[in-house]
């Protein structure tokens, strides 16, 4: 208890309980983990949800505890810094929400974003250097792409690619060729970075065979490039890349973690010697998420699995609908995957199918437009992962910037509609799309 008799005597810093990870012999699972770890009301005047810390900097103890987290944030001392410094920083929001992102990847850390874009940018520019390569599989989301190819470039970061799919053969001479590059460079393959299921064809790169080949390329060498993997079309539920070899995770926390379509941020999990350089360039950059939006997305965290295994359920139902549908030439979805290497990497690495697809309109970017605009329920908008139904056209939207000729190589056509499912009652999105592929 604070003894309040003595106010020369510093306020004792109150301990919070630690963290309940088991029960009865039992690991606590993700979903129930999401309703309290990581914060304790007695901490917070038996607030029962965290309140919304809203405040620019912390107040210190002392003065030696000031020196102490000034040295640990800037690399003096390791460990980092002690407690909360300044919200460019951290603050008890985020690091809730970090704590909890963690777990479902079973990762070490995370750190959460402004945007999923602020943390692949974040993550980009604190691994490479100049001469440096950037290896990628394709199609990548059009601005990841944008940023790789342009923004990177400008500081003499060189990037090869190979398309999401690619035999075991082709990753692994694209690997050499990314490695020779950096040696002509005078620098090093920094990072391989992937995107799967990729934006928007749904297409799977194999995460085992590449972090097998990688640690094959580079055996015998002191350093090996991290493997980053965007798991924003089916994290946190159907896909663990961390169990595949990959070591760096990246969410667009927009998508089906935020699942509201209310806010935007993004996130990073993996090994703590990964995240650390990203956390020190995210404190010079303050591409953190601010507090409200924390608060948020740990509001969102808690329905996370009903939402993703309802809209998962509901797409199911609507893709066998228009499997059968004369207006449709076929599916981009992953619980029916026609493709045999395809269908391998789904059984060894997916949990479940999703609920972003592509529905190839028979036809073109007419027959495409006349469907998105006769839809009633599913609003025509960009995005994924929210509780209402949406539905794009990424040739002339959110890839319209990708020349036409790798869109044609991609398979990113004009008949290509992208669906997001969300958690609406399916026979009526059944409905929805009968009566306007009516009019395509
Ligand atoms: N990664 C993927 C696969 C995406 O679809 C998106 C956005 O659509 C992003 C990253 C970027 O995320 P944000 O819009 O949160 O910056």
């Amino acid at each position: 208890m604070t003894d309040t008799s003595r106010p020369d005597q510093p306020t004792p810093r109150r301990k919070p309980k630690p963290a309940l990870e088991s029960i009865g012999g039992r690991k606590i699972s993700p979903t129930t983990a999401m309703m309290g770890y990581g914060f304790d009301p007695v901490l917070s005047e038996g607030a029962l949800k965290p309140p919304i810390f809203l405040t620019s900097t912390f107040a210190f103890e002392s003065a030696a505890a000031g020196k102490r987290h000034f040295e640990g944030l800037t690399g003096q001392r390791e460990g980092g810094a002690e407690g909360l410094v300044y919200s460019r920083f951290n603050g008890p929001n985020q690091e809730i929400l970090e704590d909890r992102l963690a777990i479902w990847d079973a990762a070490e850390e995370s750190l959460v974003f402004s945007s999923g874009m602020s943390a692949i940018a974040t993550l980009l520019l604190a691994n490479c250097k100049a001469g440096d390569v950037i290896l990628h599989s394709g199609p990548l989301y059009a601005a990841t792409e944008g940023f790789i190819s342009k923004i990177m470039a400008r500081y003499g970061v060189d990037y090869v690619d190979f398309a999401a799919g690619a035999s075991r053969e082709d990753m692994a001479s694209t690997i050499d060729e990314a490695k020779e590059k950096a040696k002509a460079n005078g620098g090093d393959l920094a990072m391989i970075y992937l995107e799967s299921p990729a934006n928007p064809t749904n297409a799977l790169v194999d995460i085992e065979a590449i972090a097998a080949l990688r640690d094959a390329a580079f055996a015998g060498e002191g350093t090996v490039p991290p493997i980053a993997i965007d798991n924003t079309f089916l994290g946190p539920l159907w896909q663990r890349p961390l169990d595949h070899g990959a070591d760096i995770v990246i969410y667009s926390l927009t998508k089906y973690v935020g699942g509201h379509s209310d806010l935007v941020a993004g996130g990073l999990s993996g090994a703590k010697k990964w995240i650390d350089p990203v956390r020190a360039l995210r404190n010079t950059m303050g591409t953190i998420c601010d507090p409200n939006t924390a608060w948020m997305l740990l509001r969102s965290l808690e329905t996370v699995e009903l939402r993703m295994t309802r809209a998962g359920e509901n797409a199911a139902k609507v893709c066998a609908f228009l499997a059968e549908h004369p207006k449709v030439e076929r599916l981009g979805y992953l619980g029916m995957i026609a493709d045999a290497s395809q269908k391998d990497i789904y059984d060894r690495h997916c949990l479940g199918s999703g609920s972003t697809f592509s529905v190839f309109v028979k036809g073109g970017e007419a027959e495409s437009f006349a469907f998105l605009d006769a839809l009633k329920i599913a609003k025509l908008a960009v995005s994924l992962g929210g509780t209402e139904t949406l539905a794009s056209h990424p040739a002339a939207m959110t890839h319209i910037s990708v020349p036409p000729e790798r869109k044609a190589r991609l398979g990113i056509t004009d008949n290509l509609v992208r669906v997001s499912i969300g958690i609406e009652d399916a026979d009526d999105l059944i409905a929805d799309f009968d009566q306007a592929l009516a009019q395509a």
